[in-house]
């Protein structure tokens, strides 16, 4: 059988014929997940603006004069094909003519040849630096990269300015800002509820005072890349308790409380944070994760080049 004539969920082994994009995968198979259908949600948003999530995931996309321009390409070969399709049924004369990378991370952008295998890419150059390098398995290059702080595009009457505030979250993690529509979208950074697990792949010591930047522009509503929509007083919300983990990190870590002993970390998290973080979506199944993580920072110094960025805080 050739690869081309495979078609999505059939079973045959990857050294006869890869059906699926297998990412970063090196074991031969058939990866049930990769090509598994997820049914997507498409909602409007704000003036030619749409955003679209399986439940946890979330991007948007928007209809330009002849086509359209798709951020992301969601979380596996399956899902990037529903997410096609959910834009195809919305605008069925429109095809994804060009998509943007917010980050590396194959969990958001490694699957362009599975949704629009044609389409102009725009990715921050620090980003498809690293796309180019992992020569992940569904994963396509940038076509055009950029390096600025704060880019405007218009691509076929679609305005939006991509903005690389510094290090966050992933590499050359971009927000989207749309001026008109007052409308800020940015991926992996501010997400509903407490942090997602062990932060991976945060540049904690820069994030805050980084993301704390976008705040200079004029925008009321907030996408995030999971979850649910919010708004400025959201993101700022969010942002104090990475704020207040950080101190706190640093007293469990004076108050003897040993990182590496998870069942200690979740005593401690649930004697101490609870009554100020307990309703915050997420408490129970990660914020003694968050808190591992943020000792762990102060204790080996923070990871790599963009852990220990000194963060320009300058007004954007
Ligand atoms: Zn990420």
């Amino acid at each position: 059988m050739m690869a081309d004539e495979c078609q999505p969920g059939d079973s045959v082994l990857k050294e006869d014929a890869p059906c699926e994009h297998c990412g970063i995968f090196t074991l031969g198979g058939n990866i049930p997940i990769q090509g598994a259908w997820r049914d997507i949600a498409y909602t409007p948003v704000r003036d030619n603006i749409w955003s679209v999530s399986e439940g946890i995931y979330r991007s948007i996309f928007l209809k330009g004069r002849k086509g359209v321009v798709a951020f992301d390409t969601l979380t596996t070969p399956g899902t990037a094909r529903a997410y096609a399709a959910s834009v195809g049924r919305v605008f069925p004369r429109n095809p994804i003519h060009t998509i943007v990378y917010s980050h590396d991370h194959l969990d958001h952008t490694g699957y362009a040849e599975d949704m629009a295998p044609e389409a102009h890419i725009i990715a921050h150059e620090l980003c498809d630096k690293v796309v180019r390098r992992r020569q992940s398995d569904g994963q396509l290059a940038a076509t055009e990269t950029f390096v600025d702080e704060r880019k405007a595009f218009n691509i076929d009457g679609v305005d939006f300015e991509l903005i690389y505030p510094g290090p966050t979250h992933g590499d050359g993690n971009i927000a989207a800002y749309f001026p008109q529509s007052k409308l800020l979208f940015m991926v992996d950074t501010v997400i509903p509820g407490v942090g997602y697990t062990f932060f991976p792949d945060w540049h904690l010591a820069p994030y805050v005072p980084v993301m704390k930047r976008l705040l200079s522009l004029d925008w009321d509503l907030f996408v995030p890349g999971h979850f649910w929509i919010t708004d400025r007083q959201g993101f700022i919300d969010n942002l104090a308790y990475y704020d207040r983990m950080a101190d706190i990190a640093q007293q469990a870590i004076f108050d003897d409380l040993d990182p590496n002993n998870f069942a200690e970390v979740q005593k401690y998290t649930e004697m101490n944070l609870r009554s100020e973080f307990g309703e915050l979506f997420r408490f129970q199944e990660y914020c003694a994760m968050n808190l591992s993580r943020y000792m762990q920072h102060y204790l080996t110094g923070g990871w790599g080049i963009e852990g220990n960025w000194q963060p320009d805080t300058t007004p954007l």
